[in-house]
């Protein structure tokens, strides 16, 4: 029998493991392996959890229908994986286990470890690459060196898909049931990941809903995504990530999609296909830096001067900052909806990052932590790379010097103060011409607002911000 075992790839088409698996002709069984204490130290995020609890549900369901079993199993970490696997080979003679790669520190770690311990029984152990479109380690300067800048690699990137098959692989057929593979889903029994949930509902998980998504985006809304998607109070961006970060959908997929609609997203025009296709690049880029720099994972910054950096470790200012209570609207406005939606739209993730880091002095790490800890679209290489480029510690990061002031970036990006509205009630009745500072220039003395004043002045921390970068980016 030939064993599938699933990780951030929850899905039945454009999977490799899998479809190699099926393509034996063999009995296939499927396996999934939860792991509460490595994800608490991971900081999965309690709504990410309960979207991979559902997701594993139509999975399960649409293996069976193949006739091939899902098994379900729960340890502490990683580390008590190889065991696990190696008895469950043994207790159903499997020959040999398939898998997708993962890109990060601890989950190489827990492969190599698997792989070795496989390897003693000779049982073989299979390794795809799923997670991008083009695989790490594909796309390289004329040297064969990883690509430190973003607009270089996405050149690359170009040249490379135009000649690279890209068509999605289809799900596989179903295969023939055997005794055990039938006794298999009769046992089945109900899964539960023993991690804390909050509520995903908002986010559907049958494949019908979420191809439909994709299909819906690119056929009319990714027309607009180059005018409006910094704009958080519009619906302009795909709202995809979550089912990217756990595998529910594949990059592939999305750019099949993507092409089928738009012939020519490939060109140098920058018109919305063309502009998210470059995010879906964005994201490739942090996978392959994370593949290629997998310390990374260990709290490390890119750029070494990083380490100069006293970054302040004040409890109080974070706590209100993970509130949404700074006094500062547009930040605010974005770490309540994180709160209580578990996703955050991305120029907010861009103000609220820079208002940790270069407003508070707080240590970016913390910031990291705390989103992934909430986001439903928690993916390690995606959110080490925006908080890296946020702090300006990172691959090809925003330049320190270069320091967002919230309340600019509020009245260009939300005019109207539409969705600072919407998240901090106490602005409700406040014009739009004084919702982005309702305490500049005297304006809430008439009437209280129960509103916090901002808890800094940007235009102090901005100074000190700046010295500070500049005195560790000096050190000798
Ligand atoms: P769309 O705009 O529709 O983009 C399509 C897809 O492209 C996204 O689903 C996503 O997979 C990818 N993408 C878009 N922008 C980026 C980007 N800047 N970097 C990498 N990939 C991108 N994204 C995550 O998926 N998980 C995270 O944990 C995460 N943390 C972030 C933390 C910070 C501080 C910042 C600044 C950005 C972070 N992002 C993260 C990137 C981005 O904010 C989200 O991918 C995006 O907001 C998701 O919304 P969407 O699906 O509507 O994106």
């Amino acid at each position: 029998m030939k064993l599938v075992w699933f990780r951030r790839d929850l899905r039945i088409k454009d999977n490799p493991a899998l479809a190699d698996a099926c393509r034996t002709g063999e009995p296939v069984a499927a396996i999934y392996v939860a792991t509460p204490e490595q994800w608490k130290s991971h900081f999965v995020s309690p709504r990410q959890a309960d979207l991979i609890q559902r997701r594993l549900e139509v999975i399960r369901q649409e293996l069976e229908a193949l006739n091939i079993p899902m098994l379900f199993k729960v340890v502490d970490n990683f580390s008590d994986i190889p065991v696990l696997l190696a008895e469950i080979c043994q207790q159903y003679q499997v020959s040999d286990v398939y898998c997708n790669r993962d890109y990060e520190y601890d989950e190489i770690d827990r492969d190599n470890a698997v792989a070795g311990t496989l390897s003693l029984t000779r049982i073989g152990f299979h390794v795809f690459d799923g997670k991008c479109i083009l695989p790490p380690g594909s796309v390289t300067t004329g040297a064969g060196k990883p690509f430190q800048v973003f607009t270089p690699f996405k050149k690359a990137w170009l040249k490379i898909i135009q000649s690279t098959d890209y068509s999605p692989l289809k799900q596989p057929g179903q295969i023939a049931p055997t005794a055990l593979t039938k006794s298999l889903i009769d046992e089945a029994k109900e899964i539960d990941l023993r991690y804390w949930h909050e509520d995903s509902l908002s986010w559907p998980v049958d494949d019908n809903t979420i191809i439909q998504r994709l299909r819906d985006y690119c056929s009319y809304r990714v027309t607009k995504y180059h005018q409006l998607r910094d704009i958080p109070s519009e619906p302009a961006t795909s709202q995809l990530s979550a089912y990217l970060a756990i595998g529910a959908i594949s990059p592939r997929q999305c750019l099949a999609r993507l092409i089928t609609e738009h012939r020519d997203c490939f060109s140098d025009v920058k018109e919305g296909p063309q502009t998210w296709l470059s995010e879906i690049i964005w994201r490739e880029f942090y996978q392959h830096v994370i593949a290629i720099n997998p310390d990374l994972c260990k709290g490390e910054a890119f750029l070494c001067w990083e380490t100069h950096i006293s970054w302040k470790h004040d409890e109080i200012l974070f706590e209100k900052w993970k509130q949404g209570k700074t006094g500062v609207p547009i930040v605010d406005a974005g770490m309540r909806q994180l709160n209580e939606t578990g996703w955050m739209h991305n120029r907010l993730r861009m103000i609220v990052a820079s208002f940790l880091v270069k407003d508070l002095h707080i240590d970016w790490r913390w910031g990291e932590q705390y989103f992934m800890s909430k986001l439903i679209d928690g993916d390690f290489a995606s959110n080490n790379g925006g908080w890296q480029w946020s702090a300006s510690v990172g691959l090809d990061a925003q330049p320190y010097f270069r320091i967002f002031n919230p309340f600019t970036q509020s009245k260009k990006f939300d005019p109207e103060g539409i969705f600072i509205r919407r998240w901090v009630k106490e602005l409700e009745s406040v014009s739009a011409k004084h919702i982005h500072e309702p305490y500049n220039k005297g304006y809430a003395t008439g009437s209280p607002l129960s509103y916090p004043k901002p808890i800094v002045d940007h235009s102090l921390a901005r100074k000190e911000a700046l010295s500070f970068f500049e005195a560790a980016k000096n050190h000798k």
